[in-house]
């Protein structure tokens, strides 16, 4: 079984509870925490994957259409990239990915 991933979140943090639904704008959103998990199989075949390995996540549902997205809950390791160019935008998380592949000879 793949195990989920450790540590290094990819999701976006926790908004609090006043967060606008990004679908139909509407203010308020429940939460709940939901722990890491592993890949999710057919119980009768197993060579079927339902569903990927989640991290750590805060599951938001709107109040008014009830649209849900995951949230990084507030003590969750924030993805490396992104820390290290201080949230500057798309562009910078391209470069520095770029620059730390090309340093290390590419994918692997
Ligand atoms: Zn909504």
């Amino acid at each position: 079984m793949t195990q989920p991933p450790a540590g290094a979140s990819t999701l976006p943090p926790y908004s609090g509870p006043d967060v606008d639904c990004p679908k139909c704008g509407a203010s308020g959103a429940t939460t709940e925490h939901r722990p890491a998990r592993d890949a999710i199989f057919l119980p009768w075949n197993p060579a079927v994957r339902v569903d990927g390995p989640q991290p750590e996540r805060m599951f938001r549902r709107c109040s008014s259409c009830g649209y849900g997205w995951n949230e990084a809950p507030l003590d969750a390791e924030p993805c490396r990239a992104v820390a290290a160019v201080d949230v500057g935008g798309l562009e910078d998380i391209q470069r520095v990915v770029a620059e730390r592949l090309a340093a290390r000879g590419g994918l692997r």
